[in-house]
């Protein structure tokens, strides 16, 4: 059983690779596109494959958030805020356990959740639906 970290951008497949290469060629984890009917979500991993290499040694499955041990906190971090950054629109977030189903949903903003992440407060089994960035003000 695996830690799958996912986003679910809500874009065509094409567009979901590209923001995938665009990720992993700016930041230092491996994002990838799943498949099947996960063509439109973004994995991240170190290593093209779960995310369990992120975890902390005293993380646990059954435990209410994930806790990641402090490099793999800041490597996700970078990745979010890439994401963030070129992507305003809405997406939703998730940290599962393989084979679990999100239990409950949140309506958060792209800064709370980047500072959730920072915390190690991610809630397991929860769906964040990040809202749209405002758009920038006009000068
Ligand atoms: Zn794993």
């Amino acid at each position: 059983m695996c830690l799958f970290i996912t986003a679910d951008l809500q874009l065509d497949v094409a567009t979901t690779n590209a923001i995938a290469q665009a990720i992993s060629t700016q930041c230092e984890l491996d994002v990838f596109a799943g498949e099947g009917r996960f063509a439109t979500v973004l994995h991240f991993s170190e290593e093209h494959s779960c995310a369990c290499s992120l975890l902390d040694d005293s993380a646990h499955w059954k435990h209410e958030c994930w806790l990641l041990h402090s490099e793999g906190c800041a490597l996700l971090r970078e990745a979010l805020t890439w994401l963030m950054e070129h992507h305003a629109g809405a997406w939703t977030f998730e940290m599962l356990w393989n084979g679990a189903r999100s239990t409950g949903e949140l309506l958060i903003s792209a800064p709370e959740l980047l500072e959730l992440v920072r915390h190690n407060q991610v809630r397991n089994t929860m769906t964040y639906h990040v809202v749209p960035s405002a758009p920038p003000l006009e000068h």
